[in-house]
């Protein structure tokens, strides 16, 4: 008895499986807030938020259009927009050329239409792998024919916002797309079409200053970095000491300048719900009739 007692107490930690020896070193992935490291799977799985401190990470242009778009239902428009180089800006056609292989998209926003729980919608997402976000007159001859096209056929409008700011590589021709952009939002909003903004990590500079801040709804994503001018500049600028958390999704919330901070594993169904309610106003309501 007293032999077969130790011989099994010997035996479970010897076979107990080491499963991590399996799993290949690159498969791991660490976040960079809290240094919890965790599978790259399990990060994809929870929207790239960390799962120990919450901290939301980078998610690609591409992963934002499935996770705000019925499976099956997104049809790209204006793909075929080409930034050209007004000014001969030294390399600009090196980098352009360079980001539209490496980034896939056309330039650094991608538009088109699909539907989200059944509902009509026009969705932008901007890319940051494409030269930061920067918004040049791609992204914002994109971002207006989409306005308009929302007005026209009163489909509402969701842009996914991140940017770095304006083009410099394009000069003041980037500087005018904020003044276009806000044109065919203002002919949406005559037209009564829901607008919602999604302010992700960044979202700064010129897009900050026009576009992403002129929603109907303006939702930003936990711990996202929104404002104009970089936190540096400001303070050399006022010659004064920032106040904790300033351009922080969070502080902004408290400011009354975003409506509401929400974790991205619940934007789909608030972007989705908040359309219903949008809606709901300039439709006939049936259950009135009901009633
Ligand atoms: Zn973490």
């Amino acid at each position: 008895m007293t032999v077969m007692a130790w011989f099994k107490k010997e035996r479970k930690p010897r076979t107990a499986p080491r499963e991590r020896r399996d799993i290949p070193a690159d498969a791991w992935e660490k976040c960079d807030a809290c240094g919890h490291v965790d599978l790259r799977e399990k990060f994809e799985r929870a929207l790239q938020v960390c799962p120990e401190c919450g901290t939301h990470r980078r998610f690609s242009a591409e992963e934002y259009i499935e996770l705000l778009t019925d499976e099956g239902t997104w049809k790209e428009l204006y793909a075929n927009l080409r930034s050209v180089d007004p000014l001969s800006f030294e390399h600009y056609q090196e980098r352009l050329a360079n980001s539209i292989r490496k980034a896939s998209s056309s330039d650094a926003i991608y538009t088109g239409l699909a539907r989200l729980e059944g509902q009509p919608l026009h969705l932008g997402v901007m890319n940051f792998r494409f030269m930061g976000g920067s918004m040049g007159s791609v992204v914002g001859e994109k971002i207006a024919r989409l306005a308009r096209r929302s007005a026209d056929k009163k489909v509402p409008m969701v842009l996914v916002c991140t940017s770095g700011g304006a083009r410099m590589q394009e000069g003041a021709l980037s500087l005018m797309q904020m003044a276009k952009t806000s044109a065919a939002i203002a002919q949406m909003k005559q037209a009564a079409v829901p607008f919602i903004t999604i302010l992700t990590d960044p979202t700064t500079g010129g897009v900050s200053a026009s576009f992403a801040m002129q929603g109907d709804v303006i939702l930003a994503e936990p711990g996202a970095v929104i404002g104009f001018a970089g936190q540096r500049v400001i303070k050399q600028t006022i010659g004064q000491d920032l106040p904790e958390g300033f351009q922080t999704a969070e502080f902004l919330l408290e400011k009354g300048q975003v409506d509401d901070v929400v974790p991205r594993g619940t934007l789909r169904e608030t972007t989705a719900r908040l359309l219903r309610h949008m809606r709901g106003r300039k439709v006939p309501k049936s259950s009135d009739s009901a009633a």
